[in-house]
């Protein structure tokens, strides 16, 4: 059996000790050998606990608006560029989103996360989604999220003075990769509303996706340049390459790869939550408590925007039965 490789425990206590860990070391860690793949994973376990206790974030979505963005996101079912089998609906009623933000209180979810598939708000989208907000705060008593595309300050203040908690706004992909999977917007107008959510006091939710074709490099830029932001949460979807999207043909990655990503991602970003999203069922399997013991902190439950997955059930049974607190 080989020597476990020194960089492990070498990058773990150097992260231990508030350094940095650098492109190389990351690209070395991410190049251990599968046979050495426990002692990754239980070095950045070591770093979740330390820096992050045993909590993990549980967290439910609802896809308030569906489909018809007139964004190209190459990933993105929602999108009005291509035909894909999705229910596409305008904003929900008050009502609707109202019991769902009761059903993931009552599952167990400690936030609930109300997405809309658009480039950004109307000002009457922008009024109702405000209203709503206010409605689950004072109805429902849940942390509430927020996902609605790209925010100006003004927005971004309005939505912090209403209690939003943290907002969602993925980078998606590395800079040098983004335009192979979007060209109705930039990389940089993503980082300028993520710098925005940051300025206007909420928390920023901003991670991407694995398996669109980047390269392993591309996956770590995506985590350094994510951290430059100090996100508070760092959400890692795999891609499910869906039928009409310009992705569908799409190979899915390696499991393993996706583990040793996701315990190197908590390398470079030692405080963020990491949070397990898209993809994480129909890829890791039983893999996610792997995951869950070797870096990640945090999950979606319930299913996501247009695909299904486990019960909150299920997934609270899963973080117990690893000694986790949800
Ligand atoms: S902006 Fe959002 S909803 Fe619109 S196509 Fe891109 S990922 Fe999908």
């Amino acid at each position: 059996m080989q020597k476990t490789p020194e960089c492990v425990y070498s990058c773990m206590n150097k992260v231990l000790c508030g350094k940095k860990i650098t492109m190389k070391e990351a690209s070395e860690l991410l190049e251990v050998d599968n046979t050495h793949i426990l002692e990754l994973t239980k070095a950045a376990n070591v770093i979740r606990k330390e820096i992050n206790g045993d909590s993990v974030d549980v967290e439910c979505l609802i896809n308030a608006k569906s489909g018809n963005c007139a964004e190209d996101c190459a990933f993105c079912t929602q999108s009005g560029h291509y035909k894909t089998d999705i229910t596409k609906y305008p904003f929900l009623s008050k009502e609707t989103i109202l019991n769902a933000a009761a059903r993931a209180k009552k599952s167990g979810a400690s936030s609930f996360c109300l997405v809309c598939a658009w480039k950004e708000p109307t000002e009457q989208n922008f009024n109702d989604v405000c209203h709503v907000v206010k409605a689950i705060k004072e109805d429902v008593g849940i942390d509430v999220n927020c996902s609605l595309g790209f925010l100006t300050e003004k927005r971004a203040k309005k939505l912090k003075e209403i209690g939003v908690k943290r907002y969602n706004h993925n980078l998606e992909a590395s800079k040098s990769f983004f335009d192979k999977i979007c060209s109705t917007h930039t990389y940089d107008d993503r980082i300028n509303t993520a710098k925005i959510v940051k300025s206007s006091g909420l928390q920023l939710c901003s991670g991407g996706i694995l398996g669109m074709g980047e390269t392993r490099k591309q996956r770590l830029e995506l985590a350094f340049e994510a951290s430059e932001l100090e996100p508070e949460e760092f959400p890692v979807n795999i891609l499910i390459p869906r039928p009409g999207t310009a992705l569908s043909g799409m190979n899915s990655l390696d499991p393993m790869e996706v583990i040793k990503t996701i315990a190197v991602y908590r390398f470079i970003l030692p405080r963020s939550i990491i949070k397990m999203a898209g993809g994480r069922e129909i890829h890791l399997g039983d893999l996610q408590s792997l995951a869950l013991l070797g870096g990640a902190n945090g999950i979606i439950t319930g299913g996501y925007l247009t695909v299904g997955g486990n019960e909150a059930e299920k997934d609270l049974r899963m973080i117990r039965e690893l000694g986790l607190k949800a």
